[in-house]
């Protein structure tokens, strides 16, 4: 007897401080004003990075993510962000690494309180890609869904809210205002990444301004505009310089494509995502091209990285010559 209630007093030890330290957890650079934070800095390979997600924050509240990629709602849970205080969900595009968690995030909402309908929007669909809204209806409503218990999220009755999906069909070199709420306004502009249809964002807060590329090849004649002046620009850095892939090539940027866009745009701050191992492989030389090219300070994606963005000042960095 004496030994199991030696042993039971050890277990509630130990759950009380297991309990503790998950209560007193260290503050976040995110709790506070507006922020951007790295959910998952990976592309499609498995390995110790989440796939593509970032979320803004703003005064300590999950408002809008950018890309559900796998692993990225569990890290959206760990960085604490709650469903409820989110006002939008962005796709860039409908390749995998970019959007397999949405079911995960509509079903975990199943159990917390949200009420309010839940805006989402991606990108128009084509020959080898449907459309944001016939992918969904593929997931939840259409004849054949993969998860038709989940269909009241975009059915007029059965879930506490709706999904409130839009299809963004804009054309080349358009840079159109898609989503005005309380607290940021969102414009999009289509890019190109191979045969895929494909967006990219800027997110205006607060005075700050934050560019999302998610996957593209960075040629978008409107990408210039859309990445004028921002405070941060996300960029994906998925292959080398020299890729001889001509597959990879046509889907994605260079590095000293991405460092022309940023030196060119007077963007203030560049951050480097979507690493695949044949870019982490090449990090050293593309850093260094994109430091040649591009005066900004440069910074490379972990999952969970939070970037405070502080109220602008005049400063701007040192323009270099063309590049
Ligand atoms: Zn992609």
């Amino acid at each position: 007897m004496a030994w199991t209630l030696r042993r039971l007093t050890c277990v509630l030890a130990f759950a009380s401080i297991a309990l503790s330290a998950t209560a007193s957890e260290a503050p976040s650079a995110c709790d506070h004003g507006v922020a951007w934070q790295v959910l998952g800095s990976g592309g499609p390979e498995l390995n110790q990075r989440a796939q593509s997600g970032h979320v803004l924050w703003i005064d300590g509240k999950a408002r809008a993510v950018f890309d559900t990629g796998a692993g990225t709602a569990v890290a959206f849970g760990k960085a604490r962000g709650r469903i409820e205080d989110l006002d939008l969900i962005a796709l860039s595009h409908l390749h995998t690494d970019h959007s397999a968690d949405l079911p995960a995030y509509v079903k975990a909402s199943f159990f917390g309180e949200r009420r309010r309908d839940l805006p989402i929007l991606g990108p128009p669909g084509n020959n080898v890609f449907p459309s944001l809204e016939a992918w969904l209806a593929a997931l939840f409503t259409g004849e054949h869904a993969a998860y038709p218990y989940l269909a009241g999220f975009l059915q007029p009755e059965g879930a506490a809210y709706r999904l409130r999906p839009a299809t963004l069909q804009l054309s080349d070199g358009d840079i159109a205002t898609v989503f005005t709420g309380p607290n940021f306004s969102v414009r999009a502009t289509p890019v190109k990444h191979g045969p895929i249809p494909a967006l990219a964002w800027r997110i205006d807060v607060q005075g700050r301004s934050v560019v999302y590329l998610g996957d593209t090849d960075a040629q978008a004649p409107a990408l210039l505009e859309l990445a004028q002046g921002a405070d941060l620009l996300i960029a994906n850095l998925a292959i080398s310089e020299h890729s001889n892939d001509s597959v990879a090539s046509r889907l994605h940027a260079p590095p000293s494509r991405i460092a022309s866009l940023a030196q060119r745009a007077g963007t203030r701050r560049l951050l480097l995502s979507h690493l695949m191992q044949r870019s982490e492989q090449a990090l050293p030389e593309s850093l260094r091209i994109i430091r040649a090219i591009y005066s900004g300070p440069v910074e490379v994606a972990q999952d969970g990285l939070c970037l405070p963005l502080p109220l602008r000042n005049n400063a701007t960095h040192t323009k270099k010559g063309p590049a």
